[in-house]
């Protein structure tokens, strides 16, 4: 058992992005499930991420009645992991649970949850184990990204384990301390480790609006991913180029011998072409694998923050 004070704080972080047509329904159902927790005080960090549609007048309204609503507007569309970063740089809580605006991640687990937290846990993954409501497409590139990831990089991310999870406060202030600014926050929360726990979930389909997510955004992210943990991409050219190299040597000296023995033969036109385009197109691939990491040396180095805050809602005296 945990040694806590009296009644801790659980903070809800929630990031919203053209969520209108939800917020009073996540609001409800959030407020509902955590006053049903006798043991527990509760906040909601609600972070709007550049919404272009009502929802941070709804957020804000929210707010004014409920002081354990806190509102941040952030300046423009920065994207969900700055947003759960900001929110989750705002909590004060003793555990902080990040769950999506759409409630396709069941907040009636969190009680669940906060019993493997009291039971000794510091990070508490929620596992989907039927992502039925998931397109095909999107089961198999995401089985597919964890598999490729995990293989490559020495850092495991457990698969089909989303943002919604339970941390500590320790773990929490861990994730304060890493400093970059391409927030892969799968990787990073795997990153920093400590004692986990498990609960299994089945994952909702969404109650209203679109996934925010199109298949070049997933594709993007998962090169963030990869190279955010992973030096693979990078050396891997060292053994293709040794490989070739040692190929190219072989058939030199077939090339020398069957000179020497057999005279000059027909220059084999369609052949040298096929090579030169073959180790062209290699280099252009490794040159662009390059610029990714570079690219991302690039911002890193800018130090530039990682998001900014117009504005911020919240009616506690
Ligand atoms: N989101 C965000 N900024 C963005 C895109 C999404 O804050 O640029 C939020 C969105 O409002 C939701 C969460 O991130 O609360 C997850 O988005 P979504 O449900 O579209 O993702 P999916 O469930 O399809 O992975
Ligand atoms: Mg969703």
């Amino acid at each position: 058992m945990k040694d806590m004070a009296q009644r801790p704080l659980v903070s809800i972080v929630t990031p919203f992005f053209n969520e209108g047509g939800g917020v009073k329904h996540f609001y409800q159902v959030m407020a509902q499930t955590m006053e049903k927790l006798p043991d527990f005080d509760f906040e909601i960090v609600c972070v709007d991420d550049g919404s272009r549609d009502n929802t941070l007048e709804q957020l804000i309204a929210i707010s004014k009645t409920d002081p354990r609503v806190t509102v941040l507007e952030f300046s423009r569309n920065f994207g969900k992991e700055p947003a759960m970063t900001a929110g989750i740089d705002a909590t004060s809580g003793d555990c902080v649970i990040p769950i999506d605006a759409d409630l396709q991640d069941p907040p009636a687990l969190i009680a669940e949850m906060l019993k493997k937290w009291q039971e000794g846990a510091e990070v508490v993954l929620a596992k989907r184990v039927d992502r039925s409501t998931d397109s095909y497409a999107k089961r198999t590139t995401a089985l597919m990204f964890y598999r490729l990831h995990n293989t490559l990089s020495g850092l495991q991310i457990p698969e089909n384990v989303g943002d919604f999870r339970l941390m500590d406060r320790v773990v929490v202030d861990a994730l304060k301390q890493l400093p970059e600014r391409q927030r892969f926050m799968k990787g990073l929360f795997a990153w920093v480790g400590f004692k986990t726990a498990t609960v299994e979930y089945v994952r909702d389909a969404r109650l209203v609006g679109d996934s925010k997510f199109s298949g070049w955004k997933l594709w993007n992210f998962a090169i963030e991913g990869i190279t955010s943990f992973s030096l693979v991409p990078l050396k891997v050219w060292t053994y293709v180029g040794g490989i070739g190299a040692l190929f190219a040597f072989c058939y030199a000296v077939l090339v020398i011998i069957k000179t020497l023995v057999f005279g000059i033969d027909v220059p084999g036109y369609a052949s040298l072409l096929v090579v030169i385009l073959f180790f062209g197109s290699l280099q252009l691939i490794c040159l662009g694998v390059l610029g990714e990491y570079i690219g991302r040396i690039y911002f890193e180095s800018k130090q530039r923050p990682l998001y900014l805050i117009r504005k911020r809602y919240s009616s506690k005296a």
